[in-house]
């Protein structure tokens, strides 16, 4: 089957038919239920006893956390904002699951009065805060810690989490010491578990397989010294395939899962967790503009577009790479930069890359865009908030 938003045709006559507006991002409703429902599938076939907490700051849209609700996903945030919009999207409480490195008060207090799942806590003074704050509201907050256990995700340094040069988590040293000599001070809080997140966009396997082992040397280590765990929370991180979308618009979730399956030694003694947000729906969603000018210098085809850095910021922030066509339909074929109509040399889309040739008033379609786009879109130069569709 090839999804709608694969289909030049249709996507043109969206656009020039009905009059849309440029630049817009638009989502495919099936594409989203097929990987969702992937997800699920892969998850239960390879657990009996696990959960997925769809990371919503890939997409904050309503439509998606509706999504997730439909496939029993939980959400996992990392902000009071993202808990209120979880809620206000009726997820459960006892579904939310709540990370970052620099909780607010407010934030944790949130938190706390909504009666969270579990706080993903990264380090000993913010348990301290949680404590104090809990104790002032007679709440008992239940709270996993999130180790840093220095592995190398092999992805771009700005997405690695999981290296003790990274501001993420705790040490597990620093963890164990703490849960055998500090914990029972700590009156409000119930520990219940290790949770572990180490990067973004990770496409090679043994990062997981890693991980896993790293998992059950310190739950073997805990074990030993009688702390008991209930929950391990593997986190995300899981790649997509940027460069051919259209070929694999649905990433691999059975073998994800199975690598977890198949190493954690103690799946069937523990509530398993995850966290995916790009691998649910970055896929999903192309980003559609419109070529204001071209331009020709000594060295380069410039391609002029009406979406930029303000809509899509991955390429300036992250070096990423998206698969961009042009739905011109001329038969010659150019080098281009495709570059936004931002006051920065950095917004560039795509360097010296080969399409038909492309004048004013043609459509670009910018791939993989469902993840990490609208939601760190910004006004930047006053310009407007750009359209989201599903189609
Ligand atoms: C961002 C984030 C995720 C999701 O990461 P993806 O790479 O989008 O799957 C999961 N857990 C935590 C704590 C995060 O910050």
């Amino acid at each position: 089957m090839t999804y709608k938003i694969f289909n030049n045709k249709y996507i043109k006559d969206f656009i020039t038919l009905d009059n849309k507006n440029t630049p817009c991002y638009i989502y495919d409703t099936s594409l989203l239920k097929d990987t969702f429902h992937a997800a699920y599938k892969a998850l239960n076939e390879n657990f009996n006893n696990a959960h997925i907490h769809y990371a919503i700051k890939a997409n904050t849209h309503p439509k998606i956390i509706e999504l997730a609700k439909e496939y029993s996903m939980g959400i996992d945030c990392v902000s009071g904002g993202e808990i209120l919009q979880a809620l206000d999207n009726k997820i459960p409480p006892s579904n939310i699951v709540f990370a970052g490195v620099g909780k607010t008060n407010q934030e944790i207090d949130i938190a706390l009065e909504k009666d969270i799942f579990s706080f993903n806590c990264e380090s000993i003074q913010e348990i301290e805060v949680i404590n104090e704050r809990a104790r002032n509201k007679n709440k008992i907050a239940s709270i996993c810690i999130r180790i840093n256990p220095n592995i190398d995700a092999k992805t771009h340094h700005y997405i690695s989490t999981g290296q003790f040069d990274d501001k993420f988590g705790i040490a597990f040293s620093t963890t164990s010491e703490f849960l055998q000599s500090q914990l029972g001070e700590f009156k409000n809080i119930k520990f219940i578990g290790l949770h572990y997140h180490v990067g973004s966009q990770i496409l090679d396997r043994t990062v997981f397989e890693s991980l896993t082992n790293t998992v059950n040397k310190h739950f073997e280590t805990l074990l030993n010294i009688g702390i008991k765990i209930e929950h391990i929370n593997f986190g995300g991180g899981l790649g997509i395939d940027y460069t051919n979308p259209s070929q694999n618009p649905i990433v691999d979730f059975d073998n994800y899962f199975e690598t977890f399956s198949k190493g954690f030694k103690f799946k069937n003694s523990v509530q398993i967790h995850f966290e995916l947000g790009r691998s649910l729906v970055a896929q999903s969603g192309i980003i559609v503009s419109n070529v204001l000018f071209n331009k020709t210098t000594h060295l380069t085809n410039f391609l002029i577009i009406d979406a930029g850095m303000t809509e899509l910021i991955r390429p300036a922030l992250y070096q990423a790479k998206h698969h961009i066509e042009s739905l011109s339909i001329n038969k010659n074929i150019k080098k281009y930069h495709v570059v936004g109509p931002i006051c920065e040399s950095s917004d560039i889309l795509a360097k010296n890359i080969e399409l038909p040739e492309t004048n004013r008033n043609d459509l670009i379609v910018i791939y993989s865009t469902g993840a990490y786009a609208k939601v760190l879109s910004s006004q930047y130069n006053l310009r407007p908030s750009a359209s989201e569709y599903f189609i």
